[in-house]
Formats: structure tokens, sequence, C-alpha cells
């Protein structure tokens, strides 16, 4: 027999089905058992008739709750059962798998254990039909990411993330033996990225994974996270690679809201709105006058940085001002910008690069590069960088690489924007943090 599923049941009134889930809660009474059986599409009720079978009671009572069940049973139109006035009359049960007495916790109690505690049983954790929904929106907050890019005629690429050389800095990397050397976990696809330009694909993106030695405990960093990158050529400024992104974005939240719009409602409360574009955009300079004009210092250690308090800060001016979610703070100075970044020709302080701010929290970095390779070997001396571990990324720009830039979004930093969650510990599928490499 095909297996039904609970949202189905109405359609077969007076058949014999068979569901398959788990024990929700089960009600022995004197005579009769009620056992409320889910499945990933809702509740049902089903009732065993004691009598009819002493045996199996006998087994259903000592039937622990989340133990998974296939029961086969006949459809009754019940108008006193509230779920959904029908019930099942149980014929037959199988345990696929008992629960043990007690469970580590209740995933459906009101209250729940600490957010630590749910990670070390994260499978239970997710038991919950809001995480359901969580995976089920960033599935297809990837599709849309897809569609847009193949519409846009993007290249795929799934760039190593073994390295013999650091991408980025030599802060935040982790090293591994690897035979008889080191090797490095990528810290970015930025280096593999631009490599697509100089090889002509022209636009290109990938999803991976992404690592940082960052041994801070914050509710937004993650020491392995799911990077969103891509790079698109022949541009003319930083500006091109926003307005494809906040046409991106749209588009996401777009198909995000017809195909969720209703279940983001009802079980995260929040009422999705589609971003208009163009988002509005703020020089970093700018930001800074109006943080110190709202009375947010900024604290004297981020030199031309924004802190999270500042981006929150700004992000409200934004939404005061434009009534929007969305901020591209601009032209970051080369102080807090990796050498690559292009400069502005007309103030060679400042790059021309970018992030973007989503209700208030960081979720992209983007750049125009610098192609032109004396220039790029003058600002990664400034830097204090050396130039033989990068040779290789450097001669990328000795044969014909066209103008280009990108940026790099965190997946998760994007959901907890989108689903207004405020723990990234929720929203990714496993965590990984300083110490934490379990489950
Ligand atoms: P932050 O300032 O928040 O530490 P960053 O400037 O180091 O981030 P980038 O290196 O520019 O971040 O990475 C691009 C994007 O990747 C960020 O905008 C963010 O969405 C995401 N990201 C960066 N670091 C982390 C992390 N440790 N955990 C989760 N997501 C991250």
């Amino acid at each position: 027999m095909d297996r039904t599923l609970i949202k189905d049941l109405r359609s077969v009134i007076g058949q014999t089905i068979k569901l398959q889930g788990w024990l929700q809660t089960l009600r022995d009474q004197k005579k009769i058992q009620f056992l409320i059986l889910r499945d990933p599409t809702g509740l049902a009720q089903v009732a065993h008739w004691k009598p009819n079978d002493e045996v199996l009671a006998e087994l259903i009572a000592k039937m622990g709750a989340e133990t998974a069940l296939t029961i086969t049973g006949k459809v009754i139109d019940n108008p006193i059962v509230k779920l959904n006035g029908l019930e099942i009359q149980l014929e037959s049960l199988e345990v696929d798998n008992m629960a043990e007495i007690p469970l580590p916790f209740d995933p459906f109690a009101e209250t729940l254990p600490t957010i630590d505690y749910r990670l070390d049983w994260r499978y239970m954790d997710l038991r919950r039909s809001v995480n359901a929904l969580l995976f089920q929106v960033q599935t297809s907050v990837e599709m849309a990411m897809r569609e847009y890019w193949v519409k846009n005629k993007f290249i795929e690429v799934h760039s190593p993330k073994l390295m013999g050389t650091p991408s980025e800095s030599g802060a935040e990397l982790f090293s591994l033996d690897y035979f008889e050397r080191k090797a490095y976990l990528a810290q970015s696809p930025q280096f593999y990225k631009q490599m697509a330009m100089a090889a002509g694909f022209e636009r290109i993106f990938e999803i991976g994974p992404v690592f940082r030695a960052d041994p801070s405990f914050t509710s937004r960093h993650m020491t392995e996270f799911t990077g969103v990158d891509m790079e698109i050529s022949w541009i003319n400024s930083h500006e091109d690679v926003m307005a494809f992104e906040e046409r991106w974005l749209q588009y996401i939240y777009t198909r995000v809201k017809e195909l969720h719009g209703d279940a983001i409602k009802k079980q995260f409360g929040v009422d999705l709105v589609i971003p208009e574009v163009p988002f509005p955009r703020i020089p970093m300079r700018e930001a800074v006058e109006i943080l110190k004009s709202r009375g947010y210092a900024l604290p004297a250690d981020k030199k031309g940085d924004i802190d999270p308090g500042g981006e929150r800060e700004i992000a409200a001016y934004v939404k005061e001002k434009f009534n929007h979610d969305f901020v591209f703070l601009t032209d970051w100075p080369i102080s807090v910008r990796p050498f690559y970044h292009m400069r502005i020709p007309e103030d060679q302080t400042l790059t021309r690069s970018f992030d973007l701010i989503a209700c208030g929290l960081e979720i992209t970095t983007g750049a125009q590069r610098e192609h032109r390779v004396e220039m790029l070997q003058k600002q990664a001396l400034e830097k204090g960088l050396h130039l033989e571990p990068i040779q290789f990324y450097l001669d990328f720009f000795r044969y014909g690489c066209p103008s280009h830039g990108g940026f790099g979004l965190g997946l998760s930093r994007l959901m907890m924007a989108m689903l207004n969650l405020n723990n990234i510990r929720e929203v990714v599928y496993i965590f990984r943090g300083p110490t934490r490499l379990n489950p």
C-alpha cells in the first residue's frame, strides 16, 4: 500500500490507508487509545479500540513520544475531532523505531532548553515545524539564486577548499597537514572566482563552504559557513555589481514570498517585503557623519570600519528616511579593505567597494577588483604581503584579464535577515564554532 500524507486524508474518507510518522502524543483511556501521529504535512488522530487487540494495546501503552510508526487504518469523517474533523480507526501498527523514554527534550514543549543544549540534540530540535520551514525556505532561496543566475547566463564553478596559500590574510586561517607540507582551508573562493574572469567565463557563481578560524563567540559568526559568491566581467565600477545584486535579491524575495509567504507569516510572524530597487547607497564617509549626528560613537579601534551597533543604527536611519530594509555602504577606506579592491581614481584613500546591510546585519561584501597587475603588486606590497606566495594569483592578470568585480554573501546571514532571527546557530543546519565540532 502506498503512503498517504496527512494533508490528503480528506480525499480518502472511507478508505483504508497507510500513514507513516512520529507519535506526537498518546492519550491512553480505559477502552480506547488516541495516538496523535505527525508527518511533515500535519497531525492526525488515530483511534485504537483496546478490546479489538489487547496485545497491541499493551505495545501502544509502552511507546514513548516520538516513536517512528507505520500504521494502517480506515479514515472516518468525525466532526468532533478538533484537529481536522477526521479520525483513523487503527487496523495495523508497526514500530519502525521505538523512542526511548525520557526524550533528551520535548521539541514540542512550550518552553525549550537553551540553544546550546538543543544543538547537542540538533536532530530533535530540527523536528520543530518552524525548523522544517526554515530549511524549505532556504532551499527555495538557493533555487531562486540559481534561477536568476542561469537566466542571466552565469556559469557555476566549484573551487577547491584546500589551498597552498591563504587567499586573504594570515589571520582567521585554518592550516592542516598535507603530506609533507602545510595546506590551508579556503577563507573565501576569492582568488578562484577571479581566475574565472581571467579564463574568460565573464559571469560565474559558486555556493560552497568557507572556513574562518575566528575565535569569537558572536551571534553571527561561524568557523565554517556557506558562502554565496559571484563575479562578473567588463564592469565600469562597483556600481554595476550592486545593481546586479539588488535585482538578484529582489527576485529571490519575490520567489520566496510566492512559495512561502503565508507560512512565513504564520510561523515566523514576518510579512515578507519585496525590496524595491535601487537600494539606498551611502558612502562610508557620509555614514560616519550620520552616525555622529545621531549620537552614535564608533569605537576608536575601528579606524573607518563600522561595528554591529553602527550597522543597526544606520539601518534605523535608512528605515526612517527611505523606508527601506537594505542599504549599501560604499567607498570604504583602504585601511579596512583587502589589497585587491580597486581604489577610487579621484581619491586613492578609498576603494570601489561596498557592504550590504539587511535589517541591520551585514550580509555581503563586494567590490570592483584591481585587474592591472602592476597596481595589484603595488597594493599588495603596501599591505605588507609577500609577492612570492601569491604569484600564481598575480599571474591571472598578465595575459588579458577584463575589468571585473563581485561579492560574497553569507547564506545564513541572509536567512537571519529574511526571517528576522537573531542567532546564526538557530539558522544553520549544523553549527560550527570555536568550541563546537559536534554533532
Ligand atoms: P564580519 O565583518 O561580519 O566579520 P567579514 O567582513 O569578515 O564579516 P567577508 O569576509 O566580507 O565578511 O565575507 C562576506 C560575507 O560572508 C559577509 O558579509 C557575511 O555575510 C559572511 N560571513 C563572513 N564571516 C562569517 C562568519 N564567520 N560566519 C558566517 N558568515 C560570515
